[in-house]
């Protein structure tokens, strides 16, 4: 695709951004890789909804400005973080998609395990610690994972999906944020199925097949299809653990459950200590 037609598509893309409600105000932002001097990306404020082709930016892959009348945006740093760590990228996206955004607030870690769709097209969703936006420190909390994954959450933030070319990089902003979206209104109802591990094998199977890459598909233990983040593994002084949707049958798998194996002593305590007083109150 040449960079007039790139640039159409980032506008293309931005609409929809603003349209599904990711991105309020000049939120957000789209970039395409060029070749391995030049990034194509959006304009600081700027709505996502109404950007023409003039006013698109490119920058080199420091972020230093090349073309364009207006300035390039802020989080640009951000998007070169991907392109420089995963050499398979050719698109980010970054918005705040309300859904995802709001796992982002809580710190929930994203489930796996429960729509098929997400463990085919996006699989593991690590969460980045937060930093302010804009700054180098703020575009390094992503490089740990930018290998291993096409969707981060950017902590008290926002979302960054990427990949091969521009519309699939956006798709991942739309998977997220529906299957977050879907994950909320199921816990309102009460209860949330997860897949057995049979039916995970399955599904991931089905994701080799179709030429997808994942790293559970050299998975070493067994809880790590659907139990521990294997992705945040790498990156242990930011390990948020579930709340909302942790898995009862689970928690004997999650990294750090030191909780739930140091309770078993104290409940063995206790039993003992009725045991006894039970037993002086019938001599
Ligand atoms: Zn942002």
């Amino acid at each position: 695709m040449n960079e007039y037609k790139l640039k159409d598509l980032i506008c293309e893309i931005g609409r929809r951004v603003y349209a599904k409600g990711f991105a309020a105000a000049n939120d957000g932002n789209i970039s395409v890789r060029l070749n391995d001097k030049e990034v194509l990306c959006t304009p600081t404020m700027v709505s996502k909804g109404f950007i023409k082709p003039e006013d698109l930016c490119v920058v080199d892959y420091e972020g230093k400005q090349l073309r364009g009348t207006r300035k390039r945006s802020s989080e640009i740093l951000l998007h070169l973080a991907v392109y420089k760590n995963n050499p398979q990228v050719n698109a980010v996206v970054h918005c705040h998609p309300p859904h995802a955004t709001a796992f982002a607030v809580a710190g929930e870690p994203i489930p796996k395990c429960v729509l098929p769709e997400v463990e085919v097209f996006l699989g593991e969703v690590p969460i980045a610690i937060y930093e302010t936006p804009g700054t180098q420190k703020f575009a390094d909390t992503i490089i740990p994972f930018v290998k291993k994954c096409n969707t981060i959450i950017l902590a008290n933030h926002g979302t960054v999906t990427f990949g091969p070319d521009l519309e699939k990089a956006y798709w991942n902003s739309e998977i997220i944020d529906a299957y977050c979206r879907i994950l909320i209104l199921a816990r309102q109802l009460g209860r949330v199925n997860y897949f057995t591990e049979t039916q995970t094998k399955e599904l991931l199977d089905l994701k080799k097949k179709l030429g997808y890459d994942d790293p559970r598909f050299a998975k070493t233990e067994n809880c790590d299809l659907c139990g521990n983040n294997i992705i945040q593994r790498g990156y242990r002084d930011y390990d948020p653990q579930p709340e909302a949707f942790e898995r009862e049958e689970m928690a004997a798998c999650t990294v750090g459950a030191s909780s739930s194996a140091s309770r078993t002593p104290d409940i063995d305590v206790l039993v003992k200590t009725i045991t006894e007083q039970v037993l002086a109150a019938l001599r």
